[in-house]
């Protein structure tokens, strides 16, 4: 038990109080509620690591709940991937459940509410109800079926279900307070028509209940605890409780902290969505998307994405998070982690003239250099001819360039000091190779050369080395808060992805394992896509090396 230390938040402190006062027996059991319409993304993964985050910390319990009564937006797909996602981030629930499964015990609550007069049968359209509800300032008014006798409305209920009416012919209304100054409170929805096929129970059904007449019923059911929910609810939390009360079910309570908003993206599911439908990206898990799958695809780890989550804490108020946090918790993760290999991704030939021709040394680079003993070595080929990065060469260098330009030496990674002596340019004038002469003393490791060089810089091995594709992935949107414009998609990046179609690789990179974080020297953090075959390797840049939004921040 984590008695002595300090309660790591909020939730976790109201728990900790409920434990020593014995409420709900001692016992904690939480749930994650998504509903199967869409992925799940970074925001649903902070509700995941504070849901089975508090009920690990206090020796409690996770259901997994699928909020499933919308039938015309979900589907069993969506199904198999959140449970992916969850057990991907590293957790696992005590319980698969589905709303659906309560349909017959919600109906008979409900039945219950309209025995005991707190529930009545509305044959108003939407728009009535809505403008007999009143305004926060001005008490609603009852329509003419408020008053209807506790027979009647059970016969109509009885025939909404068998499917006597028609989509909005009539809803099933609470009977609570028109003039509550908490508009929630005046007479909610408990049930509407809908004549569609469920992803679940089929054509059984058609009437579905309302949030608010599902949920915390839900929680009673299965006796949860504390049913931790985003501030949009607080002002459900009074009809939470009235519906338990008067249902005489298990005293289960809501707590509601400040959901994630992260800028540079959109999160709600629906948006997503669209951005899905009208090919702004390749599906919900294309690595700029703000899922969870994409994430993966990009090559961010679960480690990361939980830290992160535990970083930015729980709040009591809306707050928007950078999403430069989020990228820094990525970097430091792979730092530890990723292998490094050297890849080169704009490529122009450098030639060792005094290297002889044909011949093929194996040279040896650490895996991971944060780590000691390097988690073992590979094997690097070097010969005569090298690609090298073009940004790496210039033909006149400016005073502080430690890399190569005539008569500048530099030394390449894991092997030896060059100095460039000439290049070669193609009719437009295009540098097309490099000269150098290299040290033969300079060797990494058994250096006798005396030389001290400024810059190192990567390379690949012409003969040996592999074609890959990369892809350059960037924010989506160029917009701090895209939702904020009427168009989410005015802001959309034009350049979030850029694609290399010939970059240069090591050999050893052909072993690239998927899902695995690979550090290309000086150039990012990569990871195998998704959509890779060992006939067209395709590589991810999860994140840079370093924070370039920050310094284009600063020039402005
Ligand atoms: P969206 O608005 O993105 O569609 P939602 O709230 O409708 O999200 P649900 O599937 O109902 O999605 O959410 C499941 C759980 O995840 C809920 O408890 C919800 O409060 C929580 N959740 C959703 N978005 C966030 C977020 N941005 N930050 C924290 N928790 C979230
Ligand atoms: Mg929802």
């Amino acid at each position: 038990m984590a008695n002595e230390e300090k309660p790591v938040n909020f939730i976790a402190e109201i728990i900790e109080a409920d434990i020593r006062s014995g409420k709900h027996g001692g016992r904690v059991l939480t749930r994650f509620p998504p509903e199967p319409n869409g992925y799940l993304h970074i925001g649903h993964a902070k509700s995941i690591v504070l849901n089975f985050g508090l009920a690990q910390r206090y020796h409690g319990k996770t259901n997994l709940r699928f909020d499933d009564t919308n039938p015309t937006t979900e589907e069993t797909a969506y199904v198999e991937s959140i449970k992916n996602d969850i057990k991907w981030l590293g957790f696992e629930w005590a319980e698969e459940l589905y709303t659906s499964d309560y349909f017959e015990t919600l109906y008979e609550f409900a039945t219950k509410l309209i025995r005991n007069g707190l529930a009545y049968v509305d044959d108003s359209t939407a728009a009535e109800i809505a403008a007999s509800k009143g305004t926060p300032t001005e008490p609603g008014k009852p329509t003419p079926f408020r008053d209807r006798s506790v027979e009647e409305n059970l016969s109509l209920f009885a025939e909404m279900r068998e499917g006597k009416y028609p989509d909005g012919a009539k809803v099933l209304r609470a009977k609570i307070d028109l003039a509550n100054p908490n508009m929630h409170l005046r007479d909610p929805l408990l049930y509407r028509i809908k004549h569609a096929h469920h992803h679940r129970t089929g054509d059984s059904w058609c009437i579905y209940p309302m949030y608010d007449f599902a949920h915390g019923q839900s929680d009673a059911i299965e006796e949860i605890t504390h049913s931790v929910c985003t501030l949009e609810f607080v002002p459900h939390r009074p009809l939470y409780n009235w519906l338990i009360e008067q249902l005489e079910i298990y005293p289960s309570k809501q707590y509601e902290f400040a959901r994630l908003n992260l800028n540079y993206t959109v999160m709600s599911k629906r948006k997503l969505l669209q951005l899905v439908n009208n090919n702004y990206v390749t599906g919900w898990d294309d690595p700029r998307m703000p899922t969870i799958s994409g994430l993966r695809r990009r090559g961010y780890t679960a480690t990361s994405i939980r830290n992160f989550c535990e970083r930015i804490g729980v709040a009591k108020r809306e707050n928007v998070i950078d999403v430069g946090l989020l990228e820094f918790c990525i970097r430091e993760d792979l730092n530890k982690t990723a292998w490094r290999r050297m890849a080169v991704l704009d490529p122009v030939k450098l030639v060792i003239t005094n290297y002889p021709e044909g011949k093929t040394e194996h040279l040896s680079g650490e895996n991971n250099p944060e780590v000691e003993g390097g988690e073992g070595e590979r094997p690097i080929p070097f010969s005569r001819e090298l690609w090298i990065e073009r940004e790496d060469f210039m033909e006149e260098a400016p005073k502080k360039f430690f890399r190569l330009a005539p008569g500048l030496m530099v030394r390449l990674k894991h092997a030896y000091v060059v100095q460039c002596t000439d290049f070669v340019k193609d009719a437009d004038g295009r540098v097309t190779e490099i000269r150098c002469t290299y040290i033969p003393e300079s060797k990494s490791g058994e250096d006798t050369s005396g030389l001290k060089v400024k810059g190192t810089i990567h390379w690949v091995s012409v003969p040996h080395a592999k074609t890959v594709t990369v892809r350059l992935y960037d924010r989506l949107f160029n917009a701090e808060n895209p939702a904020a414009d009427e168009d989410f998609t005015a802001s959309i990046n034009p350049d979030s992805l850029q694609v290399i179609e010939k970059a240069y690789v090591e050999p050893d990179l052909l072993h690239a394992e998927p899902g695995k974080g690979y550090q290309f020297i000086r150039k990012g953090y990569f990871t195998l896509d998704t959509g890779s075959t060992p006939d067209n390797p395709v590589f991810n840049r999860t994140v840079t090396l370093r924070d370039t939004w920050a310094k284009e921040a600063q020039k402005q």
